[in-house]
């Protein structure tokens, strides 16, 4: 295997960033993940629009172009012979003596590039048997907005999953609302087939493979509301599911205690996932 790392392909065992890599330091950075399938980016531009957005956002200089950001995610993907799997992608403030305030002149960004084939079929096997959510307090920043390599406390939640037996952690704002997944955006069908989803204001990161379902979903002439729903409405839920580049659509068949439908993933999130690669946008 190999990484890109600031300009160069080396080994994966031998890829590292300097100790004062403000990622490293301070979460200074963004990252994005991006689905590859048969060899090929799965929704580029719309990761691409996002991180720049991120970087935008926290003011961090575009490294390089889009293209020659697209080309070394495609040549990180081909050394590593991905056909199936993902691409990921981070972009630090760069490396500067230890200080809170950004680095004074010229600092260059460090650009981070990994690729590793993930099994399909484990994946739809899970998918035919649903998974099991836990629900945390969502104890966040306000700008989960931004795609930041900050993920402490979706970690710490997704560790609490794991710990529970759930595959996944849903945050539960104040309201007793659900926001989102520990790395997923989250989703409820209720007893009338109508999909509901949080809009992606600043409580939610926007997902490439919510959007994507979003437009799926209205393409299939589904019923689709975006507001928030609370966690008592998710486990009263005819279905619920999570998506993200990674998951695709994953039904979610327990919700803490709670049996969500008869048990069994729900037709409307097997039939999106089914039909998902059909509305993503695949470079040839
Ligand atoms: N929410 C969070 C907090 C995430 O980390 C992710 C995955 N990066 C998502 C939602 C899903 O986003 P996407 O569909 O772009 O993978």
């Amino acid at each position: 295997r190999v990484a890109y790392v600031n300009g160069r392909y080396v080994p994966h065992a031998e890829a590292c960033v300097h100790v004062e890599d403000r990622g490293y330091q301070f979460a200074d950075g963004v990252y994005e993940v991006c689905e590859v399938l048969d060899g090929r980016l799965v929704d580029e531009r719309r990761h691409m629009d996002r991180l720049e957005r991120s970087l935008k956002e926290l003011r961090i200089r575009e490294p390089m172009s889009r293209a020659a950001l697209g080309h070394v995610l495609r040549e990180t993907v081909r050394r590593n012979r991905v056909r199936d799997g993902m691409v990921y992608l981070q972009i630090t403030r760069g490396v500067a003596r230890r200080d809170h305030p950004f680095p004074k002149g010229d600092v260059a960004p460090a650009v981070v590039v990994t690729a590793r084939s993930i099994d399909r079929r484990k994946g739809g096997k899970v998918a035919e048997q649903g998974i099991a959510v836990i629900t945390v307090p969502d104890n966040r920043w306000e700008r989960v907005d931004i795609k930041t390599v900050s993920l402490l406390p979706n970690v710490l939640a997704r560790q609490a999953a794991e710990e529970a037996g759930a595959a996944e952690a849903w945050f539960v704002d104040r309201d007793g609302c659900v926001t989102e997944g520990s790395s997923t955006n989250a989703w409820i069908v209720d007893i009338d087939g109508r999909l509901i989803t949080r809009p992606a204001d600043r409580g939610i990161l926007r997902g490439i493979t919510r959007t994507v379902v979003v437009e799926l979903a209205r393409r299939e002439g589904l019923e689709l509301v975006e507001r928030p729903f609370t966690v008592e409405e998710a486990k009263r839920a005819r279905e619920a599911f999570v998506t993200s580049a990674t998951k695709l659509v994953m039904p979610v068949v327990r919700i803490d205690d709670a049996v969500i439908g008869n048990g069994k993933p729900g037709s409307i999130a097997g039939r999106l996932r089914d039909l998902f690669h059909g509305a993503a946008e695949i470079a040839s």
